[in-house]
């Protein structure tokens, strides 16, 4: 596996820039999801990693090597994509088998298969007809049936060959071993196919895959297409893996079973992997670090935890988490000896532990984000809590989400465990979790730090 390295790394479409200045350090089998919405430049810089884009600007080293000028096929890197890609007439076996063989071509010993089994098929034909022309007119009931004979049974074999395509690789394989007998270059591809079928079957079984080895793409099921796509990248065993939105085929409850199977099978390859999608929940639960993405700029960098726990701006927030972040615009203003955030709909005493955070942003206009999850609905009143009214429940099994209406159309989402007994229009008090506050800067959108200070674009 391998160490990738992006440095300052710019993608231009003539004027448009689809990827400005990425630095991303991608260690030796980690696993990296790029994350944002469509149009943000992920399959960009995924497909100028594979060497699929030309890099307008910066470098990309893969294991310290500059990989700038080097064709796609000579990166050792495999993709996964959303599509399959499966070649449809061939078998799973084949389809797993195919890439192995193109890089290991023996032309030669190719071309004398080929032409023996042309003979083979050839002589068999020849011998069944002479079967069916003089045996079978020996046999009275059958006299002057035997080319009709011929052609049946000529069309049964044919069927069985298409039907079980596992016969016809037992062919090739014994004229194979019957031709290394004669030929050394034969005896090479022999040694290759017992090695690709050794190859095959553990990917199979890794996969599970076993009972589908001779079937077509086409007599697969969506989850079992996408393990094969994902059997031809592991096959190859390269140097890291590029798997972009993989799952995004496949329905909702299939994909839950194959994110998780993918984490399984990652944490077993030990793979450098870098997985492309616009769901933040794959995104969370797959990725070793996470890289958010939006027009082209990579906003944060960080692990799962950190990216949600302190995003680094606005954008960030409300794209990790589900439901989004509520956002409010207000003031930050010096009251009762406090210091506190006023909007056009509450004023909030500010918790003691932002205090230091927002000393410089006084009289200045803010951002409070506060995630659905950490907002407490009550019937009585708490410390510090405000008033609402009960807009929408939608409740979701597990959960339900609350829309809370606050004064001058100010809206809120909380989030609380199981079917919530509250009542549309229903007054209530809301209280934020005290060491669950974020802070942005109404201007740049970036994060006021609680040491004082605003956030780096990029960490
Ligand atoms: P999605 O999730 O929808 O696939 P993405 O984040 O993968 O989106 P990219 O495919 O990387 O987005 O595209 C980034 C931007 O670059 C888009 O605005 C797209 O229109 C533009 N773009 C991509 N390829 C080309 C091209 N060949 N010529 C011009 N613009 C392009």
């Amino acid at each position: 596996m391998a160490k990738i390295i992006f440095e300052n790394v710019t993608k231009k479409f003539g004027e448009f820039i689809a990827v400005k200045n990425l630095n991303l350090e991608i260690d030796d089998q980690e696993f990296v999801c790029l994350v944002g919405p469509s149009g943000c430049g992920k399959t960009t810089s995924l497909r100028m990693l594979a060497g699929l884009e030309e890099i307008s600007e910066g470098v990309i080293k893969i294991d310290e090597n500059i990989v700038n000028d080097i064709p796609p096929k000579d990166r050792d890197i495999a993709m996964v994509f959303q599509s399959y890609a499966l070649y449809p007439h061939y078998t799973v076996y084949d389809n797993l088998a195919f890439g192995l063989r193109s890089r290991q071509k023996v032309k030669s010993a190719n071309f004398i298969l080929s032409t023996m089994e042309i003979l083979f098929y050839g002589i068999i034909a020849i011998l069944f007809w002479a079967f069916c022309r003089y045996i079978l007119n020996f046999i009275p009931f059958l006299t002057g049936n035997g080319i009709l004979f011929f052609w049946a049974g000529l069309f049964g074999v044919s069927l069985m060959l298409v039907m079980f395509p596992e016969s016809r690789h037992d062919i090739h394989n014994l004229i194979i071993s019957f031709g290394s007998k004669f030929n050394k270059s034969i005896v090479q591809l022999q040694e290759e196919e017992v090695n690709i079928n050794e190859k095959v079957k553990e990917t199979i079984k890794l996969l599970g895959i076993e009972k589908q080895l001779w079937k077509k793409p086409k007599q697969l099921s969506g989850g079992q297409r996408q393990r094969v796509a994902l059997g031809r990248a592991i096959i190859r065993n390269p140097k890291a893996f590029l798997m972009d939105e993989p799952l995004s085929n496949l329905d909702a409850k299939l994909r839950v079973q194959m994110r998780a199977e993918l984490q399984r099978l990652t944490n077993k390859l030990k793979a450098t992997t870098i997985y492309v999608t616009h769901d933040q929940i794959e995104a969370m639960t797959l990725g070793d670090r996470i890289v958010v993405l939006n027009e082209g700029i990579a906003n944060q960098i960080g692990t799962p935890k950190e990216v949600y726990n302190t995003p680094l701006n606005q954008f960030v927030a409300g794209f990790i988490g589900s439901p989004s972040m509520n956002f409010v615009n207000g003031k930050i203003i010096n009251k009762d000896g406090g210091k506190v955030f006023h909007s056009e709909s509450f004023s909030y005493k500010i918790p003691e532990r932002y205090l230091i955070g927002i000393e410089d942003f006084i009289e200045k206009d803010v951002i409070l984000g506060i995630r659905p999850e950490h907002i407490e609905l009550n019937r009585s009143e708490t410390n510090n809590s405000l008033s609402a009214t009960i807009g929408v429940l939608e409740p979701i099994g597990s959960d339900t989400y609350v829309y809370i209406d606050f004064p001058e159309f100010i809206e809120m989402i909380a989030k609380v465990e199981g079917i919530a007994s509250f009542k549309i229009d229903e007054q209530i008090k809301v209280k934020f979790l005290d060491d669950q506050l974020h802070f942005f800067d109404a201007d740049s959108k970036m994060r006021i730090l609680p040491k004082g200070g605003i956030a780096d674009s990029q960490k």
